[in-house]
C-alpha cells in the first residue's frame, strides 16, 4: 500500500505540492499517495493528529502553520530551529520538524547562475519564509545579508539572531546589493514591498518568493532592465529537499520544473 504524505494549510486548494511529489515518486519509482488538508485556524494540531493516527507519514507545512508545526514537533533539525518555522515533518517513534525552504532558495539561485558567495544580499520580509531561508544563505558564504521589513522592530529581532545579518528600513536602503529577494506576501495583494528604485536598479536579480504571477516587484525589476525570477523553482527544490527528508531519495527537479513553467 503507498504511504501517505499531505500539505496542510489555509488556504491549500491551489497547492502545486501533490502534483510535484507525484513526479517526483514516479521518476524515482516509488508509490506515494499525497493529498491536501484544509484545516481551520487554530485547527493545525487536531488535523496533524488526525492524520498521523490515520497512518500519515509525513506533512508539508504551509501558511499559516508553520509556526504551530514548529511547536508541534517534538524534535527539530537546526534549520527548523534557527528558522522557528517548520515546513516539513517526519512521522515515526518522534514527531521530525525540518525546514527544507532555504535548501530550496540556495539551490534555485545556484541554477538560476547566481554566486552567492561574497555577494551582498537584500532579503524583504521578516516573516515565517525569510527566517526559513536565512540561514542557508549565510551558510553559502554571502558576504552580507541585509533584512528589510515593513514592520521594522521585527526585521531587528530576526536579524539579532543570525551572524552577519543586519536590518533596517526601506527608506534607510543603499544602492549596494547584488542580490533583491522579497520574502514578503505583498505581491499575493498586488503590492511592492517598497524597495527604493536606485536599490533595485542596481541589483544582478530580483527574485520574489511568490510564484505563478507577475508581481508588482517583478515588473518593476523588469522595467529597469534586471533579471527578474519568481519562486517556482524554490517551490521545487524545498519540495525535493522534503521528499528526501521523507523517502532518503534525492529527486532530480529540473524536468518537474520544466514541466511546470510549461503549464
Ligand atoms: P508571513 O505571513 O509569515 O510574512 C509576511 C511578510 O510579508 C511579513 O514580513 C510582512 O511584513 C510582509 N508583507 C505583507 N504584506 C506586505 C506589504 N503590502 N508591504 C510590505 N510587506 C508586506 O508569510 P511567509 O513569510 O510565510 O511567506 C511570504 C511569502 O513567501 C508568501 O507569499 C509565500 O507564498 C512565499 N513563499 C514561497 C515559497 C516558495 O517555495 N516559493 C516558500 C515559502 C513562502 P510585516 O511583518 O510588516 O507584516
Amino acid at each position: 500500500m503507498s504511504e501517505r504524505y499531505a500539505v496542510i494549510g489555509q488556504p491549500v486548494a491551489h497547492s502545486k505540492s501533490p502534483w510535484i511529489h507525484e513526479q517526483f515518486a514516479r521518476a524515482s519509482g516509488q508509490s506515494i499517495d499525497y493529498g491536501l488538508i484544509e484545516a481551520p485556524l487554530g485547527g493545525f494540531v487536531r488535523a496533524a493528529d488526525e492524520f498521523r493516527a490515520a497512518g500519515g507519514k509525513g506533512l508539508n507545512v504551509t501558511l499559516p502553520f508553520k509556526e504551530d508545526a514548529y511547536q508541534y514537533c517534538a524534535q527539530l533539525s537546526p534549520r527548523a530551529r534557527d528558522a522557528r518555522a517548520v515546513n516539513t515533518i517526519r512521522f515515526g517513534a518522534e514527531t521530525f520538524g525540518d525546514n527544507t525552504d532555504g535548501v530550496g532558495l540556495v539551490r534555485d539561485l545556484a541554477s538560476l547562475g547566481a554566486e552567492l558567495r561574497g555577494s551582498r544580499v537584500l532579503l524583504m520580509g521578516a516573516g515565517g519564509a525569510a527566517r526559513g531561508v536565512l540561514g542557508a544563505l549565510v551558510e553559502a558564504g554571502v558576504a552580507r545579508v541585509t533584512i528589510a521589513n515593513r514592520n521594522e522592530t521585527k526585521a531587528r529581532e530576526v536579524a539579532t539572531r543570525f551572524r552577519g545579518v543586519s536590518a533596517g528600513g526601506y527608506e534607510a536602503l543603499k544602492p549596494e546589493f547584488d542580490f533583491v529577494i522579497n520574502a514578503t506576501s505583498a505581491g499575493l495583494s498586488g503590492n511592492s514591498p517598497g524597495v527604493p528604485l536606485d536599490v533595485l536598479s542596481r541589483a544582478k536579480l530580483a527574485y520574489d518568493m511568490v510564484y505563478g504571477m507577475e508581481t508588482p516587484f517583478l515588473a518593476a525589476a523588469r522595467a529597469a532592465g534586471v533579471r527578474a525570477c519568481d519562486g517556482l523553482g524554490m517551490l521545487v527544490e524545498q519540495a525535493a529537499e522534503s521528499f528526501f527528508v521523507w523517502r532518503g531519495v534525492r529527486p532530480d527537479t529540473a524536468a518537474v520544473l520544466q514541466e511546470l513553467r510549461g503549464r
